[in-house]
């Protein structure tokens, strides 16, 4: 059975002092018992303090990014060992700003996300369409088109347990958010796109939603049936706005 999930994507935010208050307000307003599988991705440099931070703790460490090589001449990268070393369970792959500013292909994610099966680190593979092509009608064929360029590289059985975020580019840090609605159609579109090939893999995946979740709006988006959590940039920062997402997608348990 899949699990439900909030994570935080920090982007390019902190410092050593906002971290320590940030994660010692989380460490202590995540409730355990609630079930939901709570997780930060702060920036590189700060992967080891945060995974000190929360250590013993049910709050697990992801990074925003990785290489697939595993060590090298690769200047400004970081390896999937290092990650491990370090203690992060969790890697975004195919975040739309990885996409889009660094011109990150298909094929490039699909090459991470095979190698962090291989390390035993678990991918979030980010998928999404631009405003232009949901206003023609694209949605479903390009979300469609970058989740079979990850299975087609790894194979469906791979795709066990792992992690899908749904992230409409327009919604990202734009304020607009998809409706509950909207979101649900395109979660149910990936599900069956898994299905079709495993039904059981399918169910094990969790399809998160991403794109200006806040405290506002999450219950309702994660009361739908096909999401089971959120990937959440600005309010993922706020400790109280985060707990309260948390809070949102543990009522999904109930
Ligand atoms: C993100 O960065 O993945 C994201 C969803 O950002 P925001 O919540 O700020 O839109």
């Amino acid at each position: 059975m899949r699990k439900t999930i909030v994570a935080g994507n920090w982007k390019m935010n902190g410092t050593r002092e906002a971290n320590r208050e940030l994660l010692s307000q989380l460490v202590a307003g995540v409730d355990v018992a609630q079930g939901v599988e709570v997780l930060v991705c702060p920036p590189a440099v700060y992967l080891d303090q945060a995974t000190s931070l929360v250590k013993d703790t049910a709050i697990k460490v992801g990074a925003q990014n990785v290489s697939d090589q595993p060590k090298g001449a690769f200047t400004g990268e970081i390896a999937l060992p290092m990650l491990q070393d370090l203690g992060c369970e969790y890697v975004l792959l195919g975040h739309s700003e990885r996409r889009t500013l660094f011109a990150e292909s298909d094929a490039q994610v699909a090459d991470k996300f095979a190698a962090a099966l291989d390390a035993d680190i678990v991918p979030v593979l980010c998928v999404g369409e631009t405003l232009e092509q949901r206003e023609a009608s694209q949605t479903l064929p390009v979300v469609a088109a970058q989740v079979a360029a990850v299975i087609d590289r790894v194979g469906i059985s791979a795709m066990a347990q792992t992690v899908i975020a749904y992230e409409p580019v327009w919604a990202i840090g734009t304020g607009l958010t998809a409706t509950p609605q909207q979101a649900q159609e395109v979660h149910a579109a990936i599900r069956a796109q898994l299905k079709k090939l495993d039904a059981d893999v399918a169910d094990s995946v969790s399809i998160l939603y991403g794109g200006s979740m806040n405290a506002g709006n999450a219950a309702e988006l994660l009361s739908e049936q096909d999401i089971d959590g959120g990937l959440v940039g600005g309010a993922s920062l706020k400790a109280e706005d985060f707990l309260t997402i948390c809070g949102a997608a543990a009522a999904r348990l109930k």
